[in-house]
């Protein structure tokens, strides 16, 4: 179906003080360079005439753009934002009747933008493309990327790059930000009704129940446990988990400077920015509940009227995020080394494979890829693995091993983008080349083929000369 006629704009029927009605500026020689067809065709998006809409230099029949109003805490400080570079271009319903957000990012400047040119560079929307649609793969919940459209116009950061805009789909873009953003410049009545929009559109069930906004909050509270607990086990680091870049609906969102593990360091940080290391990999379940801490702060006033009952509320259901987090997580690690029925002892051999690995700062994937496939002979180089894989299989037992490997299959990538092939993947395509790119879409996109690739894409990375950053220079 043609996005023509076919967009809704459910969010401009909250108050305006919620966003900007705005068009997407013009750029001068879009170009198409990456349409993800399976997307699109599970959307029921047809690809003829999109061009220019994706380009931002027209918009749909009937499309309503905004730009939406948001704040957020940024490594900890609070700060008004907003889209300073996306808009919104409408709803679309997909096939089995769901409602995503069609959102251009890099689509011009808005009212808030505040310094910025409301632009992006060709190589972070390329590299947002790859990394939610590896993360989709993964079966973890998150926006995805459409397309990417090349506009023919620079973009000035340090140097002049080639500029771009994404296409990211989402099930909504309201973040912890934007309740932040109602609580603090808005009135409560706009408060509910932004509340009241979000239960609607994402935890319907709850619409109807008398306590539906101290529900909602439980809600989201569960939902971002079990998101960051999917996140941990495939060592995925955000990187900038401010919190608007933190969803109601509990899918990832905003790929800038994040980044997957490769030796197995839980302090590690790659972000250029992130110099204390506040969003560290193994900080980022705290942050997530500090985050939802503000979400709580936001929303205290539909909670009850008493405010000392309403921070008793949000405190009860707070409290909880640590539990939620670390049984989702124990679940997926058993799985990992397939276990399906775990009992006591299991959660200290989960522990125990990751003391030996932190020790020896083995590989975090090709660890459990190597347990996953019985080549076991790379990891014997790290001290203590022979008697604790002797545990192992005591434990899962020579009869249990086959539906244990299947097991394992499922929750243990045979690939994930490495940062030096999604680095030297988008030099390639800074250059016009798209092979690389193309290939390694497809490839991360299936992580759990356990089908044999090119070994580059496989084995361990080659040892960095200097350590890995990840800029935000988006
Ligand atoms: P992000 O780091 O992508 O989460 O963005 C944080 C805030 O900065 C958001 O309000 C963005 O809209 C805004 N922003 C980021 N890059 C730009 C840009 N090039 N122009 C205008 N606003 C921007
Ligand atoms: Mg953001």
């Amino acid at each position: 179906m043609s996005l023509d006629g076919n967009l809704d704009a459910s969010y401009t029927a909250l108050p305006e003080a919620f966003y900007t009605k705005m068009s997407p500026k013009p750029v001068s020689k879009p170009q198409m360079v990456k349409w993800n067809e399976e997307l699109a065709e599970r959307l029921g998006i047809e690809r003829e005439g999109v061009l220019e809409f994706l380009a931002g230099n027209s918009f749909p029949e009937g499309a309503q753009p905004i730009a939406q109003a948001y704040a957020g805490h940024q490594f900890g400080n609070f700060t008004m934002l907003g889209d300073g570079r996306a808009i919104l271009l409408g709803e679309w319903q997909n096939r089995s009747g769901q409602k995503v957000d069609i959102q251009l990012k890099g689509a011009g400047r808005t009212p808030y933008s505040r310094g910025g040119d409301g632009r992006a560079a060709l190589g972070p929307m390329l590299r947002e493309y790859i990394i939610s649609e590896a993360m989709h793969g993964l079966g973890i919940p998150t926006t995805r990327s459409l397309a990417v459209v090349s506009t023919g116009e620079p973009v000035y950061r340090e140097t002049t790059l080639p500029g771009a805009v994404l296409t990211r789909i989402a099930s909504s873009h309201i973040r912890v930000g934007t309740f932040e953003y109602a609580g603090r410049f808005c009135s409560e009545t706009d408060l509910m009704d932004l509340a009241d929009y979000s239960i609607n559109r994402h935890y319907p069930e709850l619409a109807g129940q008398p306590d539906k906004y101290v529900r909602f909050f439980h809600a989201v509270v569960e939902r971002q446990a079990k998101l960051l607990a999917k996140w941990v086990s495939v060592g995925f680091i955000h990187g900038v988990m401010n919190t608007d870049n933190m969803t109601i609906s509990g899918e990832t969102i905003d790929y800038g400077p994040c980044a997957f593990l490769d030796a197995y360091k839980p302090m590690t940080v790659f972000s250029s920015i992130d110099i204390q290391g506040r969003y560290a990999y193994a900080n980022q379940p705290p942050i997530a509940a500090w985050n939802l801490a503000r979400f709580a702060e936001a929303m205290l006033p539909l909670f009850n009227e008493v405010p000392a009952e309403a921070v008793k509320q949000a405190e009860d259901i707070l409290r909880e995020f640590p539990q939620v987090y670390r049984k989702s997580w124990l679940d997926i690690m058993y799985s990992k080394i397939g276990i399906t029925d775990a009992k006591e002892g299991d959660e200290k051999l989960v522990e125990d494979l990751l003391g030996l690995m932190e020790q020896a700062a083995a590989d975090y994937t090709n660890t459990f890829r190597a347990l996953t496939m019985d080549d076991t002979a790379a990891l014997e180089q790290m001290e203590g693995f022979e008697s604790w894989k002797e545990r192992w299989d005591d434990r899962i037992g020579v009869k249990g091993t086959d539906a244990a490997r299947d097991l394992m299959r499922q929750y243990n990538p045979n690939i994930i983008p490495r940062n030096h092939l999604v680095e030297e993947a988008l030099d390639a395509a800074g250059n016009g080349d798209y092979t690389l790119f193309n290939h390694l879409c497809d490839l991360v996109s299936n992580p759990f083929h356990y089908e044999p690739v090119d070994s580059k894409y496989t084995e361990d990375p080659p040892e960095p000369e200097e350590p890995f950053q990840t800029f935000c220079g988006t």
